[in-house]
């Protein structure tokens, strides 16, 4: 990989381990093209106050900004952020958004976490230990956030995050493949990128980034373009795993990744 970007990155303002300024160092020693900060967004839940942005968004700007003038010339700064599908703000003034599914409906209505493996569980439960018709309601939230064309599409299989070992679904169960493939569908591959994300390795979760080859393959198939991400929460995890993540995109068939830069995205050998 001849070039690279970093542009999922979670600092202390939101629910990450290093301040923006570890974060922008550690991309820049790594030899990053450029750094994206993308704190989580805002959302009116209660759980989530200690670990997103505070609707008052001024002083997460103001660093990135800062930073950006710090690293002119070297290394491309971006204000990016990663808006959930519960938040209570906007991607508008941000450079770049990611449009991220972190909690699910459950049949009582109410929502339960992906990420978390408890709450996952619990969803679990709600379904009858359906893990497909789980996966189901997942992926609906899944296209309704692809249909807003973010910049770039994140961990597009978050639900799979803890079913490595198969425990909730059968990911080659065809009632799982289609609804996951139905959420991708609603993604356009011009507007969007799709993104291979390593997050859950650095931080043991996952033995391989996501997502799923089929989901790449088809997403190849559509025209879509790819983009490494690290969804890193601290400044030694801004860069990995890209090795691991660069070789399924091969396997997906892909020669090229794209790369997000002050001037748009543009496209690189991997
Ligand atoms: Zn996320
Ligand atoms: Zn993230």
């Amino acid at each position: 990989m001849r070039e690279f970007c970093s542009v999922h990155t979670h600092s202390t303002f939101c629910d990450g381990e290093s301040t923006l300024e570890e974060m922008a160092r550690a991309a820049f020693a790594a030899g990053a093209v450029s750094f994206g900060a993308s704190g989580h967004s805002h959302t009116p839940l209660p759980e989530d106050q200690d670990g997103v942005l505070p609707l008052d968004m001024t002083a997460y700007r103001r660093e990135v900004l800062r930073l950006r003038e710090d690293y002119a010339g070297r290394m491309d700064v971006l204000l990016g952020i990663e808006l959930d599908n519960c938040a209570d703000v906007t991607a508008e003034g941000f450079d770049y958004w990611i449009g991220s599914v972190h909690r699910m409906g459950i049949p009582d209505g109410s929502l339960r976490t992906v990420d978390w493996s408890q709450e996952l569980l619990e969803a679990w439960e709600a379904f009858s230990r359906d893990g497909c018709a789980m996966a189901a309601s997942y992926y609906a939230e899944v296209g309704r956030m692809a249909a807003r064309k973010p910049t770039i599409l994140g961990h597009v299989d978050l639900v799979a995050k803890f079913n490595e070992d198969g425990r909730f679904f059968d990911e080659g169960d065809a009632r799982y493949r289609s609804a996951a493939l139905e959420g991708l569908h609603a993604a356009d591959p011009r507007e969007t990128l799709l993104e291979i994300n390593t997050g859950a390795m650095s931080r043991g979760y996952r033995s391989v980034p996501y997502p799923a080859l089929f989901l790449l393959r088809e997403w190849r198939d559509m025209g879509g373009k790819v983009i490494l991400t690290s969804d890193a929460h601290s400044a030694s995890a801004i860069v990995w795993g890209y090795g691991e993540a660069a070789a399924l995109a091969r396997a997906a068939g892909y020669e090229r990744a794209a790369l997000l830069t002050a001037s748009g995205w543009r496209e690189s050998s991997l």
